[in-house]
């Protein structure tokens, strides 16, 4: 069994993605060529906002946001404790301070409620995760970020496709940052982001960014990065994305066959009422979880951690020197969760299979 299978999605779409790559190749428009500004099209008119930026990856789309907002130096901005290593590392890579903040226990997301007692005179925004491909709750932090006129961004790299009460992840904020690594909703062959906005002068800038800061050729407006979208990447893209809506009901139903198959045997994923998810994972917790992916692992099924250690727990944050005691909720997710296998294309006999296999592990 595969954790995501790839290969039976390049079998289903080979076709098209062959002629959609061949036709970058034949063009020889190799860098920001009509492949991305088509991909960027469909994108902003699949999410609804006036603006896709296609970028490198989804964590120079957290950089390129956060530049374009001009997060310095000595600024803090909140983050949750619970998230893939990257959005904690671009704050920090500007010289910024990212200020980590507990979860939920049945979202895994940030903790809104917990926001407000970490705000001071350096704080300058938010950035909410919407992990596992559940949004965070964006009604009460867009009331806290107003609050305190701060900035609020989606780091959706996991919850494109998304939707959170009638709208779409990625257009919940005044910037939304998406990732196309291969393995998330939806995934390029290699790396690839998007930032999605209605500002038009953030878009500007953000383009002038991803550029090395140029608004013409060699006039150079900023200091930038090269954070361009890969023409052949954005061909791929264009074929995935025509897909992506039949995927993603796939999906849907593959988290159905586990919410029926796996009963009271772990604590499942709690979607919210107003949310539907993406799947990004499918993320169980079990208080002996080890027990159950060694079982799992002997059976051939295939597991993983998202994340074996919150942020404020990682070496490289080890000078803050903080402290498990204020981030109860997410020292114990990262003690307890795991992912089964999630992808579009598994079957129902596939989750049996699982779910026998964790039963089997309990008993
Ligand atoms: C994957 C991921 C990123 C980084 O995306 P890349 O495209 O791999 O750079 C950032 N944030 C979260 C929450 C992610 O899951």
């Amino acid at each position: 069994m595969q954790f995501i299978d790839l290969r039976k999605q390049y079998e289903l779409y080979k076709d098209e993605i062959r002629q959609e790559v061949d036709a970058v190749f034949q063009s020889c428009r190799y860098i920001l060529g009509p492949a991305v500004a088509e991909l960027e099209n469909d994108l902003a008119g699949y999410i609804g906002t006036e603006c896709a930026i296609g970028c490198s990856s989804g964590t120079d789309a957290i950089l390129l946001a956060l530049m374009a907002l001009e997060v310095k130096t000595g600024d803090e901005v909140i983050i949750p404790d619970f998230t893939f290593f990257a959005t904690a590392e671009m704050v920090s890579l500007l010289g910024a301070v990212p200020v980590f903040v507990d979860i939920q226990p049945d979202t895994y997301n940030i903790n809104p409620e917990l926001i407000e007692a970490r705000i001071n005179g350096r704080t300058r925004g938010i950035i909410a995760v919407s992990l596992y491909g559940q949004c965070a709750d964006f009604d009460e932090l867009t009331e806290v970020a107003e609050k305190y006129n701060l900035f609020l961004i989606e780091d959706a790299a996991q919850s494109f496709g998304a939707s959170y009460k009638g709208r779409n992840s990625c257009a919940l904020t005044e910037i939304g940052t998406t990732s196309f690594y291969p393995a998330k909703p939806l995934g390029a062959y290699g790396d690839g982001g998007a930032i999605f906005t209605n500002d038009g002068e953030l878009t500007q800038k953000i383009r002038f960014l991803l550029n090395h800061g140029q608004e013409g050729s060699y006039q150079h407006r900023y200091i930038g990065i090269n954070g361009r979208l890969d023409s052949v990447q954005a061909a791929v893209l264009k074929v995935k994305l025509r897909h992506f809506d039949e995927e993603k009901e796939m999906r849907q139903r593959v988290a159905q066959w586990y919410n029926e198959e796996l009963g009271e045997l772990v604590g499942k994923p709690h979607i919210r009422e107003g949310n539907s998810s993406s799947w990004a994972q499918y993320t169980v917790r079990y208080f002996e979880r080890d027990r159950v992916i060694q079982h799992l692992k002997d059976l051939g099924i295939p597991t993983a951690i998202h994340y074996p250690k919150p942020i404020h727990q990682q070496e490289a944050y080890a000078d803050l020197g903080l402290d498990d005691k204020d981030y109860p909720i997410s020292v114990s997710a990262s003690r307890e969760v795991f992912s089964l296998p999630m992808h579009p294309f598994l079957t129902r006999e596939e989750v049996q299979t699982v779910a026998a296999g964790i039963k089997e592990a309990l008993g």
